[in-house]
């Protein structure tokens, strides 16, 4: 861990703290915390960073990602979800080599750090996917990630494992990197969604996550043909199948969840269930739009992430923002889901369902470093009188200057640290 001091002056703070206070000031960082956020603060021996055209938010925090999925990136073209998997996307993730993978999860983190993403949650691959973890580790990226799970179903073969020989991989896996990097990293199980999980699989991992106090990620309720077969499967709703086998009673976080009725919704809030969700992947797959403010209106934890590349096409929180908002509005008038609500689903939120709203998501004393500097005064942007609608409407990812993780800079004027770009473009283009 680095012990430096920096000291922040000056800059427009969007703090997101319980008050959503903006305040200009300064924020002291030590080592990997804030230490004092103030709206002036003195003190010697520091390293200053002059911070006066500069908006300063909390590291965005993006909850469902596929880091193995962006080199399929503008491949999978106005398909549904079904067809959309089976064509291109089970295909390419069973061909991915321990080098394709790498590469595929170096694009997406600097595509992520560009547009100031700090914390992923990620769900992962079933083959090699320590390659992922590794990637993310040494990239800086603060991040959920999982072996992803399929023991069930139609798929590549290769891509069917035992769901014996795929839990004692997922452990293996969460002994080496649970808590990794003064627990920047952490484990979740992550099934890929219950039609490509046994019943066993789907028994054991309400087990060994609240054995091992881990998140269960995945996919649910998505698109109206999967939603009826789990019914032919199963005789009963997706949601209600993750609370026959016992997921509920864990940390689950499940992406999508469009196609949800009152039972679920019921289970969603008794168990705390927490709805990852993806506008621009929902959209583009013609899957249909989550009920986002019916879920917030009932206290049901809701984020965002931008999916995976081949559904969106990019990784951008900016763009997942602005729709998050825009769809709803379009559905339930211009009332709803304003600016700082979704401002915080991709901070606060977001770090609430991966349980670590204590450590990031706002900029407060006592937090991780996590911050992320974005230029203010641009064409596109000014003037500014509502900071939100600002952040969330007009802002683009290259007004994001610098990011900074456990206060390590990641990125510093555009140019990214700890990953080279050019290096991981020229490989592509190969
Ligand atoms: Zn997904």
């Amino acid at each position: 861990m680095n012990n430096q001091k920096i000291l922040i002056k000056n800059g427009l703070i969007v703090t997101v703290n319980p008050r959503m206070d903006i305040l200009r000031g300064d924020i002291l960082i030590e080592g990997n915390r804030i230490q004092s956020v103030d709206s002036r603060l003195s003190v010697k021996d520091t390293e200053v960073f002059y911070a006066d055209d500069f908006i300063i938010v909390p590291g965005f925090v993006q909850t469902h990602i596929h880091l193995a999925q962006t080199l399929f990136r503008n491949m999978a073209e106005d398909m549904s979800l079904l067809d959309w998997l089976s064509s291109v996307i089970l295909p390419g993730e069973a061909n991915h080599t321990p080098q394709s993978l790498r590469l595929s999860a170096q694009l997406s983190l600097a595509e992520l750090f560009r547009c100031g993403t700090t914390t992923i949650m990620d769900i992962g691959i079933v083959r090699h996917a320590e390659v992922l973890f590794e990637s993310i580790a040494e990239s800086g990226m603060r991040a959920v990630c999982g072996k992803m799970l399929m023991d069930y179903g139609e798929g590549p073969e290769i891509l069917l494992e035992s769901a014996d020989k795929a839990l004692r991989e997922s452990l293996d896996l969460l002994k080496k990197w649970h808590g990794y990097g003064d627990n920047r990293i952490r484990y979740a199980f992550s099934p890929r969604f219950v039609l490509s999980s046994s019943d066993e699989l789907l028994k054991q991992l309400s087990e060994l996550a609240r054995r091992y106090d881990v998140i269960i990620h995945s996919h649910a309720s998505e698109n109206k043909t999967e939603i009826e077969l789990v019914r032919q499967r199963f005789g009963m709703s997706n949601i209600e199948v993750f609370d026959h086998f016992g997921l509920t009673e864990a940390r689950l976080c499940l992406a999508h969840c469009i196609w949800t009725n009152e039972t679920d919704r019921k289970i969603m809030k008794k168990n705390d269930v927490k709805v990852l969700h993806c506008p621009s992947a929902n959209l583009k797959l013609g899957s249909g739009i989550a009920p986002v403010p019916d879920y917030l209106n009932r206290g049901i934890n809701a984020s965002l992430g931008a999916d995976g590349a081949p559904c969106n096409n990019n990784l951008n929180i900016f763009t997942e923002m602005r729709l998050a908002g825009l769809i709803q509005k379009h559905l339930h008038g211009p009332e709803a889901m304003p600016a700082p609500d979704v401002f915080r689903l991709a901070t606060i939120e977001g770090a609430r369902a991966l349980g670590m709203d204590k450590e990031i998501g706002s900029i407060e004393p006592g937090k991780k470093a996590d911050i992320v500097f974005i230029k203010r005064n641009q064409v596109h942007s000014i003037p500014d009188e509502n900071i939100y609608a600002k952040l969330i409407y007009t802002t683009q990812t290259a007004d994001v200057r610098h990011v900074m993780i456990d206060g390590n800079w990641i990125m510093r004027d555009r140019q990214l640290l700890t990953l080279n770009e050019e290096d991981i473009i020229s490989k592509i283009k190969l």
